[in-house]
């Protein structure tokens, strides 16, 4: 019996998927597939933790076909062995999916599965995801591509469709043998999810998101929180570009004080920006699939000899620096799988240039511990907060002045490092000062309860800057920064944009 096979990815939603709209006009009826890949798991940016929460979305995406008369297949296999076996029980007619942006492992395995197709005759029809745009070889056009495409509405679900059946058994995290972390705060999965959050962003969260981004112990509450949604693809970035303009148009009819309205379409404002990064860094690894592995300047990274410490590695990953406002955040990401932003970029900076350890070490890890991990986004952020791209300005961020900027007071410290919860506030970003009758009465001595500073973090980070801007200083390197800024350097702003600097004189933005 003919049937088409709706292959679903990263992309566990009904609304505004293209593939499953498309393959439900069709006459030949359906197998809708997921599944959990054992060549993926193998990989070393897979952690358990993302397996058990695309596992629960995909069940919830199986609960919303089931509204519309579909079944989802949800296999534990290779994707050459799955597509094999049903088509020696049925025929496939045709496979629907959208394409996929990845590290080299996915590059490599579509390509297999366009051979495999080929040797089949079964045709392939991939739709393209979000803002990524297949086939450039620069950045010339893509933003007025990615904005016509986001311009068009969202696609509706199908009203029904006529689908194969799936078996009862589905692969579970015991039956793989996965022990995924247990995260504290974990979001609720699956697309009706990701629309509530969205909607309690755009209607109330969202108002101060612009102010209140930065800090972490706010940006919990007042960003979005729709990254795991993203990258599970339970939500499409036209969908949420979407109602966020419904939403702004309905702000400007709406009778709201003159001062709410304006914080309103200032940080909605924001939000659409950082949808449009979202794309703009992904495909920066469509067109370069190798980001995970190697620098975009790799002239630049072999230049900056960093080296693995076993003990220093350990320290930052575990959140045991001896830097208060550092283990704070690195503690709350091991435990809900979710930093904001500005936390993320210090992280990743204190492993490149205070502590001078590989990024691809610290990516790694980051990539297992980050629920929301999105290749693209991932890499590209990595590269460019560990100066490995030569065209961005060194960013070496100081944990203390974070810490005073973000959580003076050190409540964010305190909740997230229990021993240090009696310091005095004066203390707090620097304990190792307090005298010890000090630490004796806040039950806290430094060195028993709390580690000692690793190092000296101010000298640390401006060695490690002054490293990288000696790095920086050759013929090499900076052509290849030219090269790099001609393939992956955004052409947003290009006529107001300064000439690309590839050299020393380069400032260092001091965070
Ligand atoms: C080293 C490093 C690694 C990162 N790794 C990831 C990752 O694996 N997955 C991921 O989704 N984000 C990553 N980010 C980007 C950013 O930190 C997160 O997208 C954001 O914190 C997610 O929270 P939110 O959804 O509440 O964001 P919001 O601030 O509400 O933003 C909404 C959406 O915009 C996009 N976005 C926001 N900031 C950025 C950015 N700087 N670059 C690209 N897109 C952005 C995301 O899709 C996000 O969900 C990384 C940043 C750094 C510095």
């Amino acid at each position: 019996m003919p049937i088409n096979v709706v292959w679903f990815k990263r992309d566990l939603r009904i609304r505004d998927h293209a593939p499953l709209f498309e393959a439900a006009k069709e006459k030949d009826p359906l197998i809708l597939l997921y599944l959990v890949e054992p060549e993926r798991l193998a990989q070393p940016d897979t952690d358990p933790t993302h397996i058990e929460w695309e596992l629960d979305c995909a069940t919830e995406l199986d609960k919303n076909l089931e509204t519309i008369g579909g079944s989802l297949h949800i296999v534990y296999s290779n994707v050459i062995d799955c597509l094999s076996k049903i088509n020696d029980e049925y025929r496939i007619n045709k496979i629907f999916s959208h394409q996929e942006t990845g590290t080299s492992w996915s590059y490599e395995r579509d390509r297999r599965v366009k051979e495999w197709c080929n040797e089949e005759g079964v045709p392939w029809k991939e739709f393209p995801s979000n803002g990524v745009i297949r086939g450039l070889m620069n950045r010339d056009h893509w933003k007025g591509l990615r904005d016509k495409r986001m311009l068009k509405s969202p696609i509706p679900p199908p009203d029904s469709i006529e689908s194969i059946p799936a078996l009862e058994v589905k692969p579970t995290i015991d039956s793989m043998g996965l022990t995924p972390r247990k995260l504290t705060q974990r979001p609720i999965p699956g697309e009706n999810a990701a629309l509530e959050t969205l909607d309690s962003f755009l209607n109330s969260r969202g108002e101060s998101y612009r102010w209140r981004m930065s800090s972490p112990a706010e940006a919990s509450h007042h960003c979005s929180r729709l990254s795991p949604y993203f990258s599970t693809g339970c939500l499409s970035i036209r969908s949420a570009l979407w109602k966020t303009n419904q939403r702004k148009a309905a702000l400007g009819e709406s009778n709201i004080g003159k001062k709410s309205k304006s914080s309103w379409v200032k940080s909605l404002s924001s939000f659409q920006s950082r949808l449009a990064w979202h794309c703009h860094f992904i495909q920066k690894l469509e067109q370069e699939p190798t980001l995970d592995s190697i620098a975009m300047n790799v002239d630049l990274d072999s230049r900056m000899h960093r080296e693995f410490d076993e003990n220093i590695f350990h320290a930052w990953a575990t959140g045991n620096t001896g830097w208060p406002f550092f283990d704070a955040c690195m503690r709350q990401l091991i435990s809900t799988g979710w930093i904001n932003f500005r936390m993320r970029a210090m992280i990743m900076s204190v492993s490149s240039y205070t502590l001078w350890l590989p990024w691809r070490d610290s990516g790694l890890h980051l990539a297992r511990l980050f629920l929301d991990y999105e290749p693209g986004i991932h890499w590209s952020q990595v590269g460019m907060q560990s100066g490995t791209t030569g065209i961005n300005s060194i960013r070496a961020y100081s944990i203390h002045k974070q810490g005073l900027d973000h959580d003076p007071n050190g409540d964010f410290i305190k909740s997230w490092v229990p021993s240090l919860k009696n310091v005095p506030t004066e203390f707090i970003h620097q304990p190792w000062k307090m005298p010890l009758v000090t630490q004796n009465e806040s039950g806290c001595v430094i060195g028993r309860d709390y580690p000692s500073p690793m190092l000296d973090e101010s000298k640390s980070r401006r060695e490690g800057v002054a490293r990288a801007y000696s790095a920086r200083r050759n013929e090499k390197s900076r052509e290849t920064s030219k090269k790099v800024y001609e393939k992956h350097g955004s052409r947003k702003n290009r006529r107001r944009r300064k000439p690309i600097r590839t050299d020393d004189t380069l400032q260092t933005k001091l965070f």
